[in-house]
């Protein structure tokens, strides 16, 4: 065999799964090793920084980069393999829409520091010591990656080729795609979501749907839902609706409603708008009849009620890429 194509695996700011969805794809390892060269991945090749550095522009031909951009080394790493990679995916939701670590976005920096350093029950602090760029200490100067503000995805950054939704994305999809790429196959269009289908997680979903009225809605504990009916009828906030497929219903499967960490769904701009506007459309109505303006707010409100955390329920996985992507005051 020739020179083998080089490869690469990045994470930024990560929780560590989307490196676990390699590790998932078992004996599929070996055709990786088999028909590529792996040439950086922190967690499996002990690859220095200096060596990509050296390499000629686009000498990598994919990288699959996780997490979402959090600090200057996320970006300049993002910059850096940008340049080197012919194809640069986003994969996992942190990459793709900057994912749980976006919801971060609701508050500054300096409240992150206080909650986390002053205010954490289980940190002594008394020195009340938070995180600096640069620590003068007796051997010189070091220096951490400055923290953003602004929690952002791999695309608000750098060009990004494709997009492997999911948290983690699952391993039938990294197979598909290392598949579709041993095969020679055409690249698809640029900007392609790639690995999944078009549908969204309701379309795959094999519970039964019904029309849906929804009186009240419930937290997960609350009831032991049916297992056959959509959960969203029985009132547990299932964003499947407003979620792009591709997972094949894992989680309605296993009687849990989907959280929607694939993304907004095809031709959908923003997955929580999306939610919400679904979920204003099955709210039952029928009481509001003859009711007084405040009556009917007063309904609503009384069944919006039962969603505990708007963000966190609606933007879960996206909130740097929703049309309000931080607390603006
Ligand atoms: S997408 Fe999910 S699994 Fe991947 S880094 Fe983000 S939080 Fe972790
Ligand atoms: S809302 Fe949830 S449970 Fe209902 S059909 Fe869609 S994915 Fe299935
Ligand atoms: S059902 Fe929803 S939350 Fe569960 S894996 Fe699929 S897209 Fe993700």
């Amino acid at each position: 065999m020739g020179i083998k194509p080089k490869i690469a695996m990045y994470w930024a700011s990560s929780c560590g799964g989307c490196e676990i969805s390699l590790a998932n794809i078992h004996d599929k390892l070996l055709d990786v090793e088999a028909n590529f060269n792996l040439i950086f991945c922190p967690c499996l090749v002990d690859t220095k920084l200096h060596d990509i550095e050296q390499m000629s522009d686009k000498d990598i031909f994919i990288t699959f980069f996780n997490g979402a951009i959090r600090n200057s080394d996320n970006e300049e790493m993002a910059q850096l393999l940008r340049k080197k990679s012919r194809i640069l995916i986003a994969y996992g939701a942190c990459s793709k829409d900057g994912g749980i670590p976006s919801l971060s976005n609701l508050y500054s920096t300096e409240e992150h520091f206080k909650n986390i350093y002053m205010d954490n029950l289980t940190v002594d602090n008394p020195f009340r010591v938070t995180p600096k760029i640069y620590t003068n200490v007796e051997e010189g100067q070091l220096t951490l990656p400055a923290l953003y503000e602004t929690v952002r995805s791999l695309d608000q950054v750098v060009d990004v080729d494709y997009y492997m939704p999911g948290c983690p994305p699952e391993p039938e999809q990294l197979i598909n795609v290392l598949d579709f790429i041993l095969s020679g196959g055409a690249l698809p269009p640029k900007g392609s979501r790639i690995g999944v289908g078009k549908t969204t997680v309701c379309e795959e979903c094999k519970r039964i749907k019904h029309d849906k009225k929804i009186k009240k809605f419930c937290r997960t504990w609350e009831i032991i839902p049916d297992k056959k009916t959509c959960l969203l009828e029985q009132g547990l906030i299932c964003m499947g609706i407003a979620t792009s497929g591709g997972c094949g219903g894992l989680c309605p499967e296993v009687n849990m409603p989907c959280i929607g960490c694939y993304g907004a769904a095809e031709g959908v701009e923003d997955q929580g708008a999306k939610m919400i506007s679904a979920l204003g459309s099955i709210i039952d109505i029928e009481p509001l009849k003859g009711m007084s303006e405040d009556k009917i707010t007063e309904y609503i409100r009384n069944i919006l009620k039962d969603i505990p955390d708007c963000a966190g329920t609606f933007y879960k996985f996206g909130m740097a890429k929703a049309m309000v992507n931080r607390r603006v005051k």
